[in-house]
């Protein structure tokens, strides 16, 4: 694919060089390649460090934002330009070398081309358009295919107020706040074409914005027009907000309207990716299509199954959305009509079992039923689905289920520490631009010595210590807290104590709260002065989802009370700034998810990148990642048919774990005190997860056994 081509800054005069630096670095921010690469990151954060952080890292509100002088020192501070030209080349250099897929496909017919389709996309903290792992897993995986050159647009939608920030009231409990954000100031493009489908009886229309990213570009809908009527207008308003007839409408727009946003932008997709049944409709907008053009519906049926590949993420019923017969007949009678078959033939194709009038659709029925290639997101996760949903594909054993799986992995570069860049030259001898699937630089782990390692461990925790008070410390102001409270977050945490993460989204199986179970035992853990431990949280629940802002607030509870106050933290408002911070800063990362709940979970590969340590229950990516000497198993792998027992026993098992192995291991230190054993494990960790666990391996296998093998049957 060729270089793309950034338009200069709209709207301002183009006289000077003054003009000239900010439009260069505007095109900069416009392409989200630089939410991989430190230096650019460096640079924005050099024009001015405190608008930097003020505007969440958000370079073009960054440069808006500039005082007048500020902005007349730029075009001439040799440090900013000389840095502006290193980062421009950098790019240039990105854009230049042939990607992985070039180099395998050269000279082969027509070229494959992947729609990818997701609900959320995280690519950057700027832009709060996530909700959690599905999100980030959606954002990786396009940074990836950037990286691999694999020719991939992404669909999605951009909403106004993304999913919501979340505070905590003082006493614990979740406050939902849904800012408005400006597209305008976002690094993002409007293209200045809008669609227009069919919702039920009424026309929405949809405008389509453009995230570069890198090589990839991803297209968002926005029905905030004014076109619209006011409460079409609100449609893209929240993430997964509204009710479920908000919820229809979005995922007609998303599935429906990013097939038609396709056609508006003249691409012509061989491969149509879910990501996710919320997608699902896709298939039905291009079976429509298909029969409008004269195909037979059987025959429209097998184009659009062979060329659709489907990924379901959860065995977790809430995440499998389900729609009544009435709301389905109110928006797809006219497509019913269209295909020429009944309301209650399209229902059958999100039923389990066709036919059963009671029975709602599911989108992730419908997704399984007409796309050709399905798959889980971890090994066991493929079992689990197999089992889940045996009675759509009419098999006598599970295991004929034809249902596979690709085990997740996470971007390494959007994850990774810039403090750890200086060692992985040194070592590990990365080769960023235009690497492989195979490209596994972490192989080399075994020639980072132990005490270099444990010295950037020291780094790094201190820099989480640091940003953690500095967080607390604004929560306590934000709540008008007392000043014994304010003094409690400035002296919270310890630089040198054994540090625990546990942040992901507070979904009540992943159980952030297990660990408390016996506060006594825990309190003897934490509390040794000799061999101190501490727990930093961060997570937020869905705005309707009591069961796990419970947990935040149980969670609030602990970290306020006089037991364990300083050793226990919760930050709040996870999102990916407060991630990368807590996996490049933790030595240890806690999973506790009721197995076989956790479809593969991704933070717990983040860590490794740092030589962070795992310490998790058997499910979702841990049973492939975990060799007995790269982390620690909680629980064996046992699932106990009574959920207390389980709590009891996966509780009691992570307290002798801790109790035994890892606060004994973290502080055997030698003579210069450097832990050897530990850093044997670090690097381990690092040895065998990283390179196996990372986006570029997911998306090289998506590319050799699905985009291709459907692109090929098409
Ligand atoms: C990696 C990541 C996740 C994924 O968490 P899991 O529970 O392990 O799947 C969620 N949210 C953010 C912000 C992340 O960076």
């Amino acid at each position: 694919m060729a270089a793309v081509r950034q338009p200069g800054g709209r709207g301002r005069r183009s006289a000077g060089r003054i003009t000239s630096v900010f439009d260069r670095l505007e095109a900069l921010g416009r392409d989200l390649w630089w939410t991989w690469n430190p230096e650019a990151q460096a640079l924005f954060a050099a024009l001015d460090p405190v608008l930097w952080r003020a505007t969440q890292h958000n370079p073009i509100r960054t440069l808006r934002s500039l005082s007048a002088e500020r902005h007349d020192e730029l075009a001439h501070d040799p440090a900013i330009l000389a840095a502006l030209r290193r980062c421009e080349a950098a790019r240039s250099e990105y854009y230049a070398a042939p990607g992985w897929f070039a180099r395998r496909t050269a000279a082969r017919g027509r070229e494959l081309f992947v729609a990818y389709f997701s609900a959320e996309f995280a690519l950057h903290e700027c832009m709060p358009q996530y909700s959690g792992g599905l999100g980030v897993l959606a954002g990786d995986h396009l940074k990836a295919a950037s990286d691999l050159g694999v020719p991939l647009v992404g669909v999605g939608l951009l909403y106004r107020s993304g999913y919501y920030r979340q505070r905590l009231g003082a006493d614990g409990r979740t406050i939902v706040a849904y800012p408005r954000y400006d597209f305008h100031s976002l690094p993002i493009r409007d293209t200045a074409r809008e669609i227009s489908l069919d919702l039920g009886a009424r026309q929405l229309r949809a405008r389509i914005w453009l995230a570069q990213v890198g090589r990839t570009r991803l297209y968002l809908l926005d029905t905030d027009v004014p076109a619209n009527p006011p409460a079409l207008r609100e449609l893209t308003a929240q993430l997964y907000g509204g009710n479920e007839e908000t919820r229809v409408r979005q995922e007609i727009l998303l599935g429906m309207g990013g097939v038609q946003a396709l056609h508006a932008l003249g691409l012509r997709p061989t491969v149509y990716h879910l990501n996710e049944g919320h997608a699902a409709f896709c298939v039905l907008q291009r079976l429509r299509e298909l029969v409008r053009r004269g195909a037979p519906l059987a025959k429209a049926q097998e184009i659009v199954r062979r060329s659709t590949v489907f990924t379901t993420h959860t065995p977790v019923p809430a995440g499998h959305d389900r729609f009544g017969a009435r709301l389905m007949k109110r928006y797809f009678s006219g497509v019913a009509g269209e295909l020429g078959v009944s309301a209650a033939e399209l229902m059958d194709l999100g039923r389990e079992r066709p036919g059963d009038r009671k029975e709602p659709f599911c989108m992730t029925v419908l997704a399984l039923r007409l796309s050709g290639r399905r798959n889980g997101v971890a090994e066991l996760h493929g079992q689990t689905t197999r089992r889940m949903w045996q009675s759509v594909f009419n098999v006598a054993r599970a295991a004929d289920v034809p249902i596979g799986h690709v085990t997740n992995g996470v971007h390494s570069r959007t994850w990774l520490a810039p403090e750890m860049e200086p060692l992985y030259r040194r070592y590990l001898k990365p080769r960023w631009v235009g690497a492989g699937p195979e490209d596994d630089c972490w192989r080399r782990a075994g020639r980072i010595p132990p005490a270099e390692l444990w010295a950037l461990r020291n780094v790094l925790r201190r820099r989480l210590v640091n940003f953690a008070r500095q967080r607390l410390v604004e929560q306590v102001q934000r709540r008008m807290g007392t000043l014994e409270e304010r003094l409690a977050a400035e002296g919270a945490l310890d630089e040198n104590a054994l540090t625990l993460g546990f942040a992901r989204r507070f979904a009540t199986y992943k159980r952030a709260p297990l660990i408390f179970r016996d506060v006594r035992r825990l309190a003897r853990i934490l509390c040794d002065a000799r061999r101190p431990v501490q727990l930093i949280f961060a997570g937020k629940a869905h705005p309707k989802d009591e069961g796990g802002q419970a947990f935040a607030q149980l969670i609030f509870q602990h970290a306020n009370s006089d037991r364990l106050r300083g050793r226990v933290v919760l930050l709040e408002e996870y999102d990916m700034e407060v991630g990368r911070m807590l996996v490049s800063g933790c030595d240890v990362w806690l999973n506790t998810p009721l197995r076989p709940h956790e479809a593969s979970g991704t933070s717990g590969m983040k860590p490794p990148l740092h030589g962070g340590l795992n310490c998790s229950i058997l499910d979702g990516w841990w049973p492939e990642g975990y060799n007995r000497r790269n982390g620690w198993v909680i629980g064996g792998g046992r699932e106990w048919p009574d959920r207390e027992e389980q709590d009891r026993r996966d509780a009691e098992s992570l307290y002798d774990l801790l109790e035994r192995r890892i606060v004994p291991l973290f502080y055997a230190r030698d003579r210069a005190g450097v832990p050897r054993g530990w850093a044997q494990r670090m690097i381990e960790s690092m040895r065998t997860i990283c390179g196996r666990f990372s986006a570029a391996r997911m998306v090289g296998e998506y590319v050799k056994d699905y985009y291709e093998p459907a692109h090929r049957d098409r």
